[in-house]
C-alpha cells in the first residue's frame, strides 16, 4: 500500500488550502466531498465534473482508502467478521450483523459495529482485544472506510452502526468525533443520527463534552457492575471515573440530549448476578430514561489470560431469563442480545488476536 496523504483525513481547509493552491474554484471541495462519501469513488478519474489536469493532481498528492480488507469469515448465522490492514502492519476488525425480523424473517437492518483504535488501552477484564494491548488510535478515514469497504463488499448499504468494535472511541475522541461528522452529514445521506451508537467504557468528561457535540448520536455505556468494587476488576477505567463520576456524566449527556441511555450488561455467573445487583441496576437506569442489554460472556480462554480474566463464567440463557424479569418486573425495559458469529471469532478483537497469536509462533 502506498503511503500518500489520505485525502479523507483533510480538514475542509486542508482540503480548500490544496484546491487554491491548484487555483481550482471552491466549489471543488464540495464535488470532491461528495464524491467520496455519497458516490463512494475508488479512483479520482470517476469525478467526472472536475478537469482531468485537476484529478491527475489529486491521484500524485492522495490515497482514498486507508486499509484493505484481509481476511473475511462468514459465519452460518448470517453474520461476517473482517479483518482489515493498515498502512502500519496493525489489523483492526468490523463485524456485520443482520437482523431478522422474527415474524416474516425479513432482513430488517444490517448493523456494522467497528474499531476506532488497533488494539485497546483500556484492558477490560473479559475483552480479547485489551489482551492486544495499545496499537495505536485510528485516523477518521480508518474509521470511515471499514464501512465503505464492507458495503462494497457485502454490495449492500449497511443501515446501523455502532463504534464497538476494537478501542474506546472516547480515547479517540476527535477522530471519533470527525467520523461521525461525516457519516451523518445530511449531504452525503449516509445515516441519520438515530442510527448510530457509539458505545464506551465510561470516559466521563468526554461523554458530558459529547453531550454538547454538534451531532451527538445514541449512547452505549459498558456497564458490567453496579458496585465499584466489581467495575474495577472487570474495567480498570472505573478506578479513575467512578460509577458516581459515571452517572452524572450519564445525567449530563440525557440533559443535553434527550437520548434515552442504553447499559451493556455482561451477565457473570456469581459476580454481578445477585438480587442486590438487581436493585442496583435498577436504581442506575432509573436516573434517566435508560434499557439494559444483557450479554451473554465470549470465552476468550484462548488468550491464556492470567488474573481476573480466568475464572470469568457466563451465566447460562435461563439465569439470564431471569435476570432479565426482574428488571422488566422494575419497569426498565430489558433484552438478552444474541450473540453473533460464535463459529468465527466474532466476539470483540477475537480474530485480530488469533492472527496476533499466528504471527508471534508462525502459525499458518
Ligand atoms: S471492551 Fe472495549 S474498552 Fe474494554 S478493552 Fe475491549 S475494546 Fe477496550
Amino acid at each position: 500500500m502506498s503511503v500518500k496523504q489520505n485525502i479523507k483525513n483533510l480538514s475542509q481547509d486542508d482540503l480548500f488550502e490544496f484546491i487554491k493552491n491548484h487555483k481550482q474554484p471552491a466549489y471543488r471541495a464540495e464535488q470532491i466531498r461528495l464524491a467520496l462519501y455519497k458516490q463512494k469513488i475508488e479512483d479520482f478519474d470517476e469525478i467526472s465534473n472536475i478537469p482531468k489536469s485537476f484529478r491527475e493532481e489529486l491521484q500524485n498528492n492522495f490515497d482514498i482508502f486507508s486499509i484493505k480488507i484481509k481476511t473475511v469469515r462468514e459465519s452460518s448465522d448470517g453474520s461476517v467478521k473482517f479483518l482489515f490492514d493498515l498502512n502500519d502492519n496493525n489489523s483492526i476488525e468490523a463485524v456485520y450483523m443482520p437482523w431478522y425480523d422474527n415474524e416474516d424473517e425479513k432482513l430488517e437492518r444490517q448493523t456494522l459495529c467497528i474499531s476506532t483504535m488497533a488494539g485497546c488501552s483500556v484492558d477490560c477484564a473479559f475483552c480479547a482485544t485489551g489482551k492486544l494491548g495499545f496499537k495505536r488510535n485510528l485516523e477518521s478515514s480508518e474509521i470511515i472506510d471499514q464501512i465503505i469497504l464492507v458495503e462494497k463488499y457485502l454490495r449492500t448499504k449497511i443501515t446501523n452502526i455502532v463504534y464497538m468494535g476494537m478501542g474506546e472511541p472516547f480515547l479517540n475522541y476527535s477522530n471519533t468525533i470527525k467520523s461521525l461528522e461525516i457519516l451523518t452529514d445530511p449531504n452525503f445521506e449516509l445515516f441519520s443520527r438515530k442510527k448510530i451508537t457509539v458505545s464506551t467504557s465510561g470516559i466521563a468528561p468526554r461523554i458530558t463534552q459529547f453531550a454538547t457535540s454538534p451531532r451527538p448520536v445514541k449512547l452505549a455505556i459498558s456497564l458490567h457492575a453496579t458496585d465499584d468494587k466489581t467495575r474495577d476488576y472487570l474495567i480498570p477505567m472505573n478506578k479513575t471515573f467512578n460509577l458516581e463520576v459515571l452517572m452524572n456524566s450519564v445525567e449530563d449527556y440525557y440533559k443535553a440530549t434527550k437520548i434515552p441511555i442504553t447499559y451493556e450488561y455482561i451477565l457473570f455467573k456469581d459476580l454481578n448476578d445477585t438480587k442486590e445487583d438487581i436493585k442496583r441496576l435498577t436504581k442506575i437506569a432509573r436516573r434517566v430514561p435508560s434499557r439494559v442489554n444483557l450479554i451473554p460472556f465470549n470465552d476468550i480462554s484462548f488468550t491464556n489470560p492470567i488474573g481476573p480474566a480466568n475464572t470469568l463464567k457466563s451465566a447460562n440463557r435461563q439465569e439470564m431469563e431471569v435476570f432479565a424479569e426482574e428488571l422488566r418486573k422494575n419497569q426498565i425495559p430489558t433484552i438478552i442480545r444474541e450473540t453473533f458469529g460464535g463459529d468465527i471469532e466474532a466476539a470483540c478483537g477475537q480474530l485480530a488476536l488469533s492472527e496476533e497469536v499466528k504471527k508471534v509462533y508462525n502459525f499458518s
